[in-house]
């Protein structure tokens, strides 16, 4: 009999230690092991952190743990989810993160192997049948056979469903002549592309390589201005480490950007290269996962979680467009790519590449303090100038006229001028859909989502009113549910509104639109990309999607339509995200032969992540954001944290979390600042109403004993639940 220790399915504080079954049955069972158990009635996973054989009757052990145990119902896995090094990581994640374990293991494995109830229907392997020839001899067989033989003799093996004979082809078998095989099958398509010589580096390319070979250091910030050639950087370093027979893990920020990194990998890596991102099907990830679990490839691909994929013996990771949010993961264990790649960097003595043109702050402050190594390139490949760019104050009427309140007289001229030289424009707002909110005239009604409380979008593709944080969505109503009257108002512009402003102004241009909704159908956004990169259109129009990390080279025009969104958005990190977003932005104009520009609108013409993102000077900005972050003891200069409690009674929580608080106060006394309770931004979350405490701290290890505290206390009220994020991003 074994005795098995296991963390069940979910992710609560109160259910995050290890509880004890026992298994009588003939399985293979061991840690890592998923199985099926009955849980206070309930059948739920669970996965074995501990297993031991004993003779002793179960009676016994009983009385010696002083309670009854189960038997678990079954085994599900025949071989251990994770290897030792992914166990430890997962330790790791979950004590720095201060999130319960499980959490961690479901974000770290694909749907088909997550220990929770769900991934026992998601897919399982699938197999190609192959014919293969067993023995040529022809003695005996008829024409048409032998002609079937030779044809499949000249090619190997061959699909059998490819073989339109199926009757011949059973002969063949029963005379052992040939024999059906089953391959595992690879279910993500990947394109076959053509290996290009790559291009021989730029002087400073060259000393950024060398400059990494000669350190010993572990993690490194590669700062280099929009078009100098990162990626070139990556990609030789890549090579460098696959001679030494090592492996290497790219990570991209987000859907929009991986399809070209892709590219570039299988280009140069042809086969070696694994691919896991969150567009992927359940099945295809799956696949991909025992690819590199199997040691079929060398290098990995992929979107955040793929920083957990399972390679062994990783010599290198990556960290493209460092700086971009969507490596923070939004939901429990809230961890961040980065800070993880750093841990499996040092538990796998792999060195550790950031890249980014706007680095965020932290990773730069952790430069300039010599924590990370920096690694500079300050020209575009072949000297290519920066856009030339213009800010444009929208608040001058002498910039506007009556043809468009929205593009200004400048950009409109500059848009004429691509088209009339048949190059191409990217136009920025970062706000999708139509208008930003709907309102009654008469009475002032806000049509607000009914589970977030925060004001619903018109989006006039498909004449709905949603919800841009969860996925409520309505028909837009034609009359006020308020007061009746048919006065509905729509204020504010977004991706759907320029388009048509485009189209209006200049109906000969072809535009191409892509933001989120385009998410919505899978493999459309590569598809818009590819489009627009061979010119099937002139003007693409889009979110801060198409401003991070592609290479248009035909693009000659940047507009960013309103610079301001965001800005006045109530965080302290408005001001960075501005500028990376900008500058980015701005990066994508004259990158090839032709010089580009770039017009910023805005009615905010003197701020000053403005004004620096014109300029493309991280540096000032750098250092004036500090200072900013400096006198307001943000981080770089603190950590922060949040936590947050949910319940289903108001009144309950609010008192609840006044507790906390007090709570907080005490233990933190003058090591922290504790601010709330506030009402987040987004009020209400699945029917719980939520409130927020912020704490402020520089001593992390001191937070995480008192935020461990904070958890053994709250992890068994059953009125609110509560959750730690650590470097939160919304506030
Ligand atoms: P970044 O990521 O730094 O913004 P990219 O890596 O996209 O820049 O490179 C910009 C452009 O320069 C790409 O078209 C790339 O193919 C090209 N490029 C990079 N390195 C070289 C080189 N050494 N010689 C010629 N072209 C290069
Ligand atoms: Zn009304
Ligand atoms: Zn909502």
């Amino acid at each position: 009999m074994k005795i098995v220790e296991v963390l069940i399915e979910y992710a609560n504080y109160s259910l995050d230690r290890p509880f004890s079954y026992f298994y009588k049955g003939k399985k293979k069972l061991d840690v890592g092991f998923r199985v099926l158990l009955n849980f206070n009635n309930r059948e739920l996973v669970g996965y074995v952190t501990k297993c031991y054989e004993t003779n002793k009757d179960i009676k016994d052990i009983q009385e010696e743990m002083g309670f009854n145990i189960e038997e678990i119902i079954d085994v599900i896995d025949e071989s251990p989810l994770l290897s030792g090094d992914l166990l430890e990581l997962a330790d790791k994640v979950s004590e720095y993160y201060v999130a319960p374990k499980i959490s961690v293991l479901q974000s770290m494995l694909p749907p088909s192997l997550s220990p929770r109830k769900s991934s026992l229907k998601a897919p399982k392997i699938a197999y190609d049948q192959y014919v293969r020839i067993v023995n040529d001899n022809e003695d005996g067989l008829t024409d048409k056979q032998i002609e079937l033989l030779r044809l499949i003799s000249s090619v190997d093996k061959v699909l059998k469903k490819e073989i339109k004979s199926k009757s011949i082809l059973d002969k063949l078998i029963e005379y052992q002549r040939v024999e059906i095989i089953k391959e595992e099958k690879r279910r993500l398509k990947v394109p076959n592309y053509e290996y290009k010589t790559p291009p021989e580096l730029t002087y400073e390319q060259k000393s950024v390589v060398e400059e990494f070979n000669e350190s010993k250091d572990e993690v490194y910030l590669l700062e280099g201005v929009t078009g100098s050639g990162k990626t070139e950087v990556y990609l030789t370093l890549s090579e460098q480490v696959l001679k030494q027979g090592k492996t290497v893990l790219m990570l991209v920020p987000e859907i929009a950007l991986t399809p070209m990194m892709m590219e570039y990998y299988l280009r140069r890596f042809k086969g070696d290269v694994a691919i896991l991102h969150s567009e992927l099907t359940p099945a295809e990830k799956y696949d991909e996962y025992r690819k590199i679990a199997k040691g079929d490839c060398h290098i990995v691909v992929g979107a955040r979680s793929a920083i957990f994929a399972p390679l062994k013996n990783i010599g290198l990771i990556i960290l493209d467009e460092e700086h971009v949010e969507s490596y923070k993961q939004d939901v429990v264990p809230f961890y961040h790519a980065r800070e993880v790649a750093i841990m499996r960097g040092k538990m796998h003595k792999a060195k550790v590449i950031l890249g980014s043109a706007t680095p965020s702050l932290e990773s730069r402050a952790r430069a300039q303090k010599g924590v990370y190594h920096l690694l500079l390139l300050t020209n575009r490949v072949n000297n290519k100038q920066l856009p030339k760019t213009t800010i444009v104050n929208l608040a001058d009427y002498h910039n506007i006229d009556r043809e468009s309140y929205i593009f200004s007289i400048r950009l409109r001229e500059a848009i004429k001028n691509v088209l009339d030289r048949h190059e191409q424009a990217i136009l920025l707002i970062n706000r999708r859909g139509f208008s930003t909110s709907v309102s009654c005239r008469k009475c002032g009604h806000i049509f607000k989502c009914p589970t977030c409380d925060i004001a619903l979008t018109y989006h006039k593709s498909d004449n709905m009113l949603k919800c841009h944080h969860c996925d409520y969505v309505c028909k837009m109503p034609e009359t006020c549910p308020e007061c009746g009257s048919n006065y509905i108002m729509k204020t504010g512009f977004g991706t759907e509104r320029i388009e048509e402003e485009v189209n209006r102004l200049f109906p000969e241009a072809r535009t191409l639109r892509l933001d989120s909704d385009s998410a919505k159908i899978r493999a459309k956004i590569p598809s818009i990309i590819e489009d627009f990169r061979q010119k099937k259109a002139d003007i693409l129009i889009g979110t801060q999607m198409i401003a991070k990390g592609h290479d248009f080279p035909d693009v000659t025009l940047v507009g960013i339509v309103l610079a301001d969104i965001g800005l006045s958005m109530p965080s302290y990190r408005s001001n960075e995200r501005a500028f990376q977003l900008i500058t980015q932005a701005v990066g994508r104009s004259g990158r090839k032969d032709k010089s580009g520009i770039a017009i910023i609108q805005t009615y905010m013409p003197n701020n000053y992540a403005i004004t620096m993102a014109a300029r493309q000077n991280y540096e000032l900005f750098y250092r004036k954001e500090m200072e900013y972050r400096r006198i307001q003891n943000y981080p770089p200069y603190s950590f922060l944290a949040s936590i947050t409690l949910a319940g289903k009674v108001e009144d309950n929580v609010v008192k609840n979390m006044v507790y906390l608080i007090d709570m907080l106060n005490q233990e933190f006394n003058d090591k922290g600042l504790v601010l709330g309770p506030t009402i987040p931004y987004v009020p209400y979350e699945g029917n719980n109403y939520l409130r927020t405490a912020l704490v402020k701290f520089k001593d992390y290890k001191l937070a995480k004993e008192i935020f461990k505290k904070v958890v053994s206390i709250y992890a068994n009220k059953s009125q609110v639940h509560l959750t730690i994020n650590i470097d939160p991003y919304n506030f």
